[in-house]
């Protein structure tokens, strides 16, 4: 199964397809994590990155299609793949469909740009391992502790609010497109996102098996 995940920023989209990994066993690949570890790494292509992070704008597209065409090469996406975070622009999506990657379905979570706000504010991501929890609906067992590494958890630079305005602002001009464009290809799928993480993931789950 090769899937996109499709929303806001803050939508959900990690969280979900961390779920997907579980039940279906294919890798999720996180373009956002991907350029994350290269800015931590200090490698050419994370400080190229790391400017537009920052201000909470889109990294070139070349430089995110090179990123997904190296990692879709690796073994482990033989089976499929879920791509959490690309494509996030029109010329992403068209580098796909140039590559002949076969994409079988795309969901989009749907949630307000007042929920995301408001969500944004409270998430905390782990400095060492990069797992992310929530102030309020996603606590780690011990305050300011990642579960799964003790690495301590922080706010992301671009989780700061006036970032979160300007990603939402992106996402609307850049990435929104997007739905019509896998529409017209028969593969949108919509999913509302629910307040309860739980039962977004059924209504992603039972969209997969439709
Ligand atoms: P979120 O889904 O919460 O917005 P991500 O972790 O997916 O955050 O992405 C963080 C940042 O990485 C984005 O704001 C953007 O700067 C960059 N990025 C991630 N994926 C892409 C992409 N496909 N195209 C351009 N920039 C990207
Ligand atoms: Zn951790």
């Amino acid at each position: 199964m090769k899937l996109i995940l499709l929303g806001a920023p803050g939508a959900g989209k990690g969280t979900q397809a961390e779920k997907i990994v579980d039940k279906y066993g294919i890798p999720a690949i996180s373009t956002g994590n991907i350029l994350r570890a290269a800015v931590k790494d200090g490698t050419e292509m994370g400080l190229k990155a790391k400017q537009y992070m920052d201000a909470g704008q889109l990294v070139p597209d070349e430089v995110v299609i090179g990123i997904i065409k190296d990692r879709l090469k690796e073994d482990d996406c033989k089976n499929g793949f879920i791509l959490d975070g690309f494509p996030r622009t029109i010329p992403q999506a068209q580098a796909l469909e140039d590559a002949n990657v076969d994409i079988d379905k795309v969901v989009d979570i749907e949630v307000s740009d007042e929920a995301i706000t408001k969500r944004m504010s409270g998430r905390r991501v782990c400095a060492k391992c990069a797992n992310s929890y929530h102030l309020e609906y996603k606590k780690p067992q011990t305050d300011g502790v990642c579960d799964a590494c003790g690495g301590e958890l922080i706010q992301r630079k671009d989780d700061a609010p006036e970032t979160v305005q300007a990603r939402l602002a992106e996402y609307h001009e850049m990435t929104e497109p997007l739905k019509d464009f896998y529409k017209g290809l028969g593969k949108l799928v919509i999913v509302e996102g629910q307040e309860e993480v739980a039962d977004t993931t059924a209504l992603v789950f039972a969209a997969l098996e439709d």
